[in-house]
């Protein structure tokens, strides 16, 4: 996967896409004394789960009594404790899979650009007054009359500072809580929100929970946290409020981390205090705006919907807004929309659904079995330590191969990043090659999987990242700078 700017002037797309960026763990759910579920309505609802979820045998919940849940999780209050149950959920690295969609649709024959941002559409109203349509011959415009098209949008590449022209048939506004600020560069856009957005903060404590992940309720405002173990930490969240600043400068305030903490003290017996939290980071959900309740009768930012919509404005005929919507329900959302797009364009769609597809790096078939298998053939071929194969083995998945084969032509591949526990050189190397990465960030925060930890706890290894990046991209001494001093800003 290669950035390709240049491609972006010279072709007309039939679609351009703005914007769009498994394993289990086991769930310990306490019931404690004054929860607003009793254990028999949790082991209710947890048997539809297993049902629903068409859960084997060994995967289904199961109820267990205050003695086992403390012995599980030595760290529970046991005073008030009426009885847990246990059951399973999937974990995933969200950057990772992320990327993996673009990294599918490059393979595919999209073209990928990142650090490129749209900063003007163009419309044309020919359709209006009776001219040749921008979705080219036979297509009709949408709406009595046709409406205005967007023919052109003007990017800006980020790293030059570049400006360039793409133009396409159609067009998908997917660019989450910015949506309505895409929208807003259509001449006509009345003002109209079509997103809600709300904050979410994790923390990171030291571990609290060994393997398990905790759901609890929060009785003060009847919503859940939870707690997930994550690289040897356990992370906190979340939280759920109205936000109407700039979406780029999100940030963690003291009062969501006191929030997180009341909420997980509730159920420990020993408190966590604010001292201990390692790290915190924050983001927005961008939750669809739900016709008919906007304004005074919006429901509390929880009990906003989690549905994804389809927006269609009728000054912009060939524009689509994507609002809403999760990462559990992104292949679904990205084949309806496919399936309404399709006619439009007169592509007729072919095969079944693409749901069995599988991403690139998931080619293991029982991913618990695969990485116990591949992470000793790591270690057979590259005679890299154990502890290393298994996390390249989990974070790139069936891909892990093209990480390491390079280590036997250059033994310096092979060292480990300074200051982090387990990066290799080689992994820097494989991101600037297959993964698009152009900035020390790109790689210590977005591709190693290692962003979320805690971030300050990666700056040992900017040097040497820097160097890496420099000797592949030709960097100059100041622009390696420049990247320490852009890293140190974004983690302060
Ligand atoms: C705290 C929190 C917890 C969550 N938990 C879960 C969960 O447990 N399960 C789940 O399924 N989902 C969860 N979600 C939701 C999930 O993260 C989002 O649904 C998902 O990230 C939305 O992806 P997206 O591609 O629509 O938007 P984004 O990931 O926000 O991507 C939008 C992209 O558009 C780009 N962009 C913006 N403007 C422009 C422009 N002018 N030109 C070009 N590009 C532009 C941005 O740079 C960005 O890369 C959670 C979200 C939050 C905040």
């Amino acid at each position: 996967m290669n950035r390709e700017p240049e491609v972006l002037s010279k072709t007309k797309f039939d679609l351009a896409v703005i914007g769009g960026g498994v394993n289990g763990s086991a769930i310990l759910l306490p019931i404690y004394a004054g929860d607003p579920d009793s254990p028999l309505k949790i082991r209710l609802g947890l048997t539809l789960y297993d049902l629903f979820g068409g859960l084997g045998k060994k995967d289904r919940h199961r109820m267990l009594s205050v003695s086992d849940a403390v012995r599980r999780v030595p760290r529970l209050k046991r005073e008030g404790l009426r009885k847990a149950a246990v059951y399973y959920d999937s974990l995933t690295d969200d950057a990772r899979l992320t990327l993996e969609y673009a990294l599918d649709a490059a393979a595919r024959g999209a073209v990928v650009v990142n650090y490129t941002e749209v900063r003007a559409l163009d419309v044309s109203t020919s359709q209006v007054t009776g001219g040749a349509s921008a979705l080219g011959p036979g297509a009709q415009g949408y709406g009595p009359g046709g409406a205005p098209e967007v023919v052109r949008a003007e990017a800006v590449d980020k790293l030059s500072g570049k400006s360039q022209e793409i133009s396409a048939r159609f067009w998908v506004n997917a660019t989450g809580p910015w949506v309505d600020h895409l929208r807003a560069l259509l001449p006509g856009y009345d003002g109209s929100k079509t997103v809600r957005l709300t904050k979410g903060t994790h923390i990171i404590l030291p571990s609290l929970s060994g393997p398990y992940a905790i759901l609890a309720p929060i009785p003060s405002d009847g919503r859940v946290f939870v707690l997930m173990p994550w690289h040897r930490c356990s992370l906190l969240g979340t939280t759920d409020t109205d936000y109407d600043g700039d979406p780029a400068t999100v940030r963690p305030e003291p009062a969501d981390v006191e929030y997180l903490i009341a909420a997980v003290n509730r159920v420990l017996a020993r408190p966590v205090e604010a001292g201990e939290v390692v790290g915190a980071f924050a983001g927005l959900r961008a939750l669809a705006v739900e016709p008919g309740r906007p304004g005074e009768g919006s429901p509390s930012p929880s009990e906003n919907t989690r549905e994804y919509r389809f927006h269609e404005d009728p000054w912009a005929g060939n524009f689509i807004s994507v609002c809403g919507g999760k990462i559990t329900t992104a292949r679904s959302l990205g084949e309806s929309l496919v399936a309404r797009i399709a006619p439009r364009l007169g592509i007729a769609l072919r095969g079944p659904s693409s749901r069995h597809e599988v991403l690139p790096g998931g080619q293991t078939g029982p991913f618990e079995v695969y990485v116990d298998y591949a992470s000793w053939e790591a270690v057979r071929m590259f005679k890299v330590p154990i502890e290393i194969a298994e996390r390249i083995v989990r974070t790139y998945g069936s891909r892990w191969r093209e990480i390491l084969e390079p280590v036997r032509d250059d033994a310096s591949l092979a060292e480990v990043l300074p200051g982090t526990p387990s990066l290799l050189a080689a992994e820097v190397e494989f991101a600037i090659r297959s993964e698009m990465a152009v900035s020390v960030e790109d790689f210590l925060l977005r591709r190693s999987g290692l962003g979320w930890l805690s971030r300050w706890k990666l700056r040992g290894a900017v040097p040497r990242v820097a160097e890496i990046f420099a000797s592949r991209l030709g960097w100059s001494a100041e622009r390696r700078i420049a990247e320490a001093d852009s890293f140190a800003r974004s983690t302060a």
